[in-house]
């Protein structure tokens, strides 16, 4: 693999795929938190400083036919501009004769933005030809786009294939691969993963995975109803899937066979709706009376869940306690990002995987308490489901 830190940039015109999929005002179009850009900004920026000029790519939101003017990349040239502190040229499409034409009048430090590479279904497909097209454009490619890692596209990996020896990933991609690594190869023991969210199915896989690396798993969120549903409890209407009493029921069992402990919350805040301003009260999580749900873990899960962290020497965490996103639900989340925060200042490594683990450290202002934030939700619960990521499998092979 190139070395992106030592290679040599001064006058090439750089092709880097970014994640600029960043939240837009629906009415104004104007961008609603710009994190995903400031992320990119010392990859960004050290191309330029070097002499190099940028020829960004990046998708943003889910087209489907084509292209559509909300999913247009003309909206952040500003917000990039802004961030840059330079000017930022915008070409109408990210192949074809008008990109051709931009890209090689590029000058030295000069940055041009493409147009959403996935109003080509080419794109998604890992299209070879379209990958040839957008290679074209450069003279050599970097990927920092760690928040489609995960994904074989065009752009993220069939196109290394045209720059065997100048392909490589940028800081913010090589900060995430270090660390996942930190915790899934080089542990430092007791090494405990909080799973939480919504759904069983969608945490199965790393559940399964980590139970072959973790001292200790805490389950929470409404995932952890199934789980108690499974083992005989009364979870009311709690967040349930019938299909996967089977699924918990063998995780709990593997994980003794393997000797790692899986902590649930024993108790909740149960609701008598899916509301912010619903009757709540605490409930011990396997007597959930009918009509009522649990919607966070409660006080005694807290204290229990922070004594694990607080032995921890490396934390993962991924997926929120409880309903977060409602005050009243919040407090278990929270609690746990504090404990999460109060173990790194003790010593321990904590990595917070992307998506709502990370929303909620930010809400709750634990963001630099942390070591690291992931800005890859899906792409980081790929890698610790065990699986190699196609974005990065590209550029190191
Ligand atoms: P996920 O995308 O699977 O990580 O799930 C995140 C979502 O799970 C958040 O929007 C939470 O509001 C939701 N959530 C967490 N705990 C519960 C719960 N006990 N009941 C219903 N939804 C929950």
């Amino acid at each position: 693999m190139t070395e992106f830190k030592t290679y040599s940039f001064d006058g090439k015109k750089v092709l880097i795929r970014v994640d600029f999929n960043v939240p837009l005002n629906k009415e104004t179009f104007e961008i609603t938190d710009d994190k995903r850009i400031r992320a990119a900004l010392p990859t960004l920026n050290h191309i330029l400083n070097q002499g190099g000029s940028l020829i960004i790519m990046s998708h943003l939101g889910r087209p489907k036919e084509g292209p559509e003017d909300k999913f247009s990349l003309h909206h952040i040239v500003k917000g990039l501009e802004k961030n840059l502190n330079r000017t930022v040229l915008f070409a109408n499409d990210c192949i074809g004769s008008e990109a051709v034409e931009k890209s090689k009048n590029l000058g030295k430090g000069e940055v041009l933005l493409l147009e959403n590479v996935r109003f080509y279904k080419e794109e998604t497909k890992g299209d070879l030809d379209f990958a040839a097209k957008l290679a074209k454009l450069g003279d050599c490619y970097v990927n920092d786009a760690f928040g489609t890692a995960h994904r074989a596209h065009a752009s993220t990996t069939q196109i290394a294939s045209f720059f065997p020896n100048d392909k490589m990933v940028g800081f913010l991609m090589q900060a995430e691969i270090e660390s996942a690594k930190k915790v899934m190869e080089h542990t430092e023991r007791p090494f405990t993963a909080i799973v939480g969210g919504a759904k069983v199915s969608d945490k199965t896989l790393i559940v399964e995975n980590l139970l072959n690396v973790a001292d200790h798993i805490i389950i929470g969120g409404g995932m952890a109803y199934t789980f108690f549903k499974a083992t005989g409890g009364e979870i009311g209407n709690s967040l349930c899937e019938e299909d996967r009493l089977e699924t918990c029921k063998e995780i709990l069992g593997k994980a003794k066979e393997k000797g790692v402990q899986i902590h649930l919350p024993i108790d909740s805040i149960i609701a008598d709706q899916f509301a912010e301003n619903a009757n709540a009260q605490g409930c011990s999580s396997d007597a959930i009376p009918s009509g009522w749900m649990g919607l966070d873990i409660g006080e005694k899960s807290i204290t229990s869940f922070r004594e694990v962290l607080l032995k921890s020497k490396t934390i993962l965490w991924n997926g929120p306690m409880g309903v977060f996103e409602m005050s009243q639900f919040a407090n278990g989340t929270k609690a746990v990002a504090e404990a999460v925060a109060e173990a790194t200042k003790n010593g321990a490594y904590s990595l917070i995987g992307g998506g709502d683990s990370a929303a909620a450290v930010q809400k709750f202002g634990f963001a630099d308490q942390v070591s690291y934030v992931s800005t890859g939700g899906g792409a980081l619960l790929e890698y610790f489901e065990g699986k190699e990521l196609p974005g990065i499998a590209a550029i190191l092979n």
